[in-house]
């Protein structure tokens, strides 16, 4: 057994990350600055985004895009329940009404067909989200809401780094992405909406730093007035420049970041093969490049003969960390008190969130780890 825990989550920072913040540190300028305005330039050529806005979180980035749309009571927001809560808190304290689709079984995804099915009249935005890394289908989910004059935003918290047909995501339509330390690049806590749409990159801008028009570096650097005026009332989130300097070493180094998450995903996809009980996600079967985000397995709890919690204590127990990614939100309790939503609406989700674990996966992990994590299941599953 391990001596040490192994963390199922730790960001890659090198001394050359730590030397790059010190100098911002020492620099006289530590919020939104030339930093912010670099890192913001580097993620628009590495995605291939028209214009990209450096945000304090991507569940900012998701705030500042349902108040730019104007989504408000009256609204429906499609999004699936087998992602993070953020879209769905957000769209609720906007007044709008958040409608959960099904995904796939072993994907995780939602399908343009699901999505279809769900449309109302009142349905102003899609929020698909790409999956541990994969790319969800976006083709057909970009015609439906071409046709029906719906916006469309992807969540791209895990997907820096994929690609869909040939193509990065990120590159078209409007995606926001997350810089929490445990994505794929971490600027401490940070996100990154891009667009191709230049107006909304406009609005964006403006109602991210309290609707003036222009930041704080701008006003004091820049030569642009300092007693800028509140063009509509904003909000405050924009990224530091310390998080921003971080957020550039980092970018330098997703390519390497995935390709080691792809070496170490691949090794235990072929060590956990032989073991029944565990069932890795599916690769969706279009042209797509994974960012290997998180390595999701689901536990196939009735021949284990113990439920995915026990898993979990049980990996615990041999020094072997571990997260759930996602509880379904429509079982949460908030939303089935307030929305009435219960067990057997989204059985995939459902059967998903019982039986899925997140297994550990970063680049800094050795095949050694991965020996002990297939080690430590083994034992547990008495093999
Ligand atoms: C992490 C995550 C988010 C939120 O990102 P923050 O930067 O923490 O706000 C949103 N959606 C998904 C799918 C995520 O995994």
């Amino acid at each position: 057994m391990r001596t040490t825990f192994l963390p199922f989550s730790r960001p890659s920072i090198s001394e050359d990350d730590i030397a790059a913040v010190d100098t911002v540190l020492r620099s006289g300028w530590i919020t939104t600055g030339p930093k912010s305005a670099e890192f913001e330039s580097r993620f628009d050529e590495y995605v291939g985004s028209k214009g990209a806005v450096a945000l304090a979180s991507a569940t900012g980035g998701m705030h500042l895009l349902i108040e730019a749309l104007g989504i408000g009571s009256g609204d429906e927001v499609i999004t699936p329940a087998m992602t993070w809560v953020s879209t769905v808190n957000l769209a609720v304290l906007s007044g709008a009404r958040p409608v959960f689709v099904d995904v796939d079984r072993d994907t995780l995804m939602a399908s343009a067909d699901a999505i279809e099915a769900a449309l109302t009249s009142r349905t102003r935005l899609i929020v698909p989200v790409h999956f541990a890394g994969a790319a969800a289908d976006m083709a057909p989910i970009r015609r439906l809401a071409a046709q029906n004059g719906i916006s469309l935003a992807e969540d791209a918290a895990h997907a820096l780094g994929t690609e869909y047909r040939g193509e990065r995501i990120g590159c078209r339509g409007t995606t926001i992405f997350s810089f929490h330390p445990i994505k794929n690049i971490t600027t401490g806590e940070g996100g990154m909406l891009c667009s191709d749409d230049p107006a909304l990159l406009d609005r964006i801008r403006r109602l991210k730093f309290h609707g003036l028009g222009a930041d704080a570096f701008e006003r004091e650097t820049q030569g642009r007035s300092p007693q800028a005026q509140v063009q509509e009332p904003g909000f405050k989130y924009n990224l530091t420049d310390i998080g921003a300097v971080l957020g550039l070493g980092q970018l330098a180094r997703v390519d390497v970041f995935n390709r080691r998450r792809e070496e170490l995903a691949l090794t235990y996809r072929e060590r956990l093969s032989g073991i029944d009980e565990i069932l890795p996600l599916a690769d969706p079967t279009y042209p797509m490049a994974h960012s290997w985000h998180l390595f999701v397995v689901r536990l196939d709890v009735e021949r284990a003969g113990i439920s995915r919690n026990e898993f979990m204590e049980r990996l615990k127990e041999r020094n072997i960390g571990t997260g759930i990614h996602f509880l379904a939100v429509h079982l949460q309790r908030y939303y089935r008190e307030s929305m009435g939503t219960r067990r057997g609406m989204l059985p995939n989700t459902e059967w998903n969130s019982d039986r899925i674990c997140s297994l550990p996966l970063f680049p800094d992990m050795t095949p050694e780890d991965v020996e002990d994590v297939v080690d430590a299941i083994k034992d547990i599953l008495k093999k």
